[in-house]
């Protein structure tokens, strides 16, 4: 059977700050999955755990005082509405959640690819293809090597363009976008080694390629290869919009259809977690 969109596991509301947007709110996101036949959805707001160190203002603001101000989530009749967060990583591979909050969540999404981040996230702030990957892989890697509860975890949007953004101004790779060339550096040979560990632990993996519908045949082939790669190596997957706004909720089945077609993906490679709770 062919891999059903009866869920979206990546949503933020107004409390994440690079949201701010008050129609972005319980009630709409829940409309949202009711209007599309989404069975489980899951709120992720951007958090970095208050009792820990934090030295970047866009989190200190977003503790957990902050995000649970969302609950309780209205439940749908058809609809489980969950409650996770997608925290960070820091420079020094710290994870942004003391094991005390881990029973507070349904889900944890840790992204390791938000480079934009800047100095909050890498010890030199490069804008070299080379450091980028260099990064997307160390940090996929001291990801999995943490004793955290990987069961309900996933890996958010591997392919994201933070990794290194905006277009190239000038030379030999004027027109190239940036994050491309960082991944062209990865080879497949990493790609399996890191999945294959990833499918060990359990965690799950974040289907969300931005802005899936607008490629050509090469950005696609480039950012397929790692869910490629994932899949060969028996990972499960989870759909992740990470709307921001009521038109990102929207706009995002259609761009799951399209990623599940080009994966070729069944029900049996599907991640599952809060089905208990
Ligand atoms: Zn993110
Ligand atoms: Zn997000």
């Amino acid at each position: 059977m062919k891999f059903a969109i009866d869920h979206d596991c990546h949503i933020h509301s107004h409390l994440s700050i690079c949201s701010d947007d008050p129609e972005q709110n319980n009630e709409r996101i829940l409309k949202y999955a009711e209007d599309n036949g989404l069975r489980k959805i899951c709120l992720t707001d951007h958090f970095w755990d208050e009792s820990l160190p934090a030295r970047c203002d866009f989190y200190n603001k977003q503790g957990f005082e902050h995000i649970k101000k969302a609950l309780p989530l209205p439940q749908g009749e058809n609809v489980k509405f969950l409650f996770g967060c997608e925290t960070e990583m820091d420079k020094d591979f710290n994870v942004g959640i003391s094991e005390k909050l881990y029973d507070k969540f349904d889900f944890i999404i840790v992204p390791t690819t938000h480079l934009h981040f800047n100095a909050f996230v890498m010890e030199k702030v490069l804008y070299d293809p080379e450091y980028r990957a260099y990064l997307w892989i160390e940090r996929f890697r001291k990801l999995l090597e943490k004793d955290m509860p990987f069961h309900k975890m996933g890996i958010a949007h591997l392919t994201c363009q933070l990794m290194l953004a905006g277009e190239w101004e000038s030379g030999e790779l004027a027109g190239e976008k940036k994050y491309l060339s960082v991944l062209r550096l990865i080879d497949d040979k990493i790609y399996r080694e890191l999945f294959a560990s990833a499918a060990k632990k359990g965690i799950g993996i974040e289907l969300n390629i931005y802005p899936f519908e607008n490629m050509g045949e090469e950005e696609r082939r480039e950012v397929l290869r790692p869910y490629r790669a994932a899949k060969e190596m028996g990972c499960r997957f989870y759909l992740g919009s990470d709307a921001h706004k009521p038109a990102e909720l929207d706009a995002a089945i259609p761009r799951f259809a399209a990623i599940i077609d080009a994966l070729e993906l069944k029900e049996e490679d599907k991640f599952h977690f809060g089905e208990n709770n």
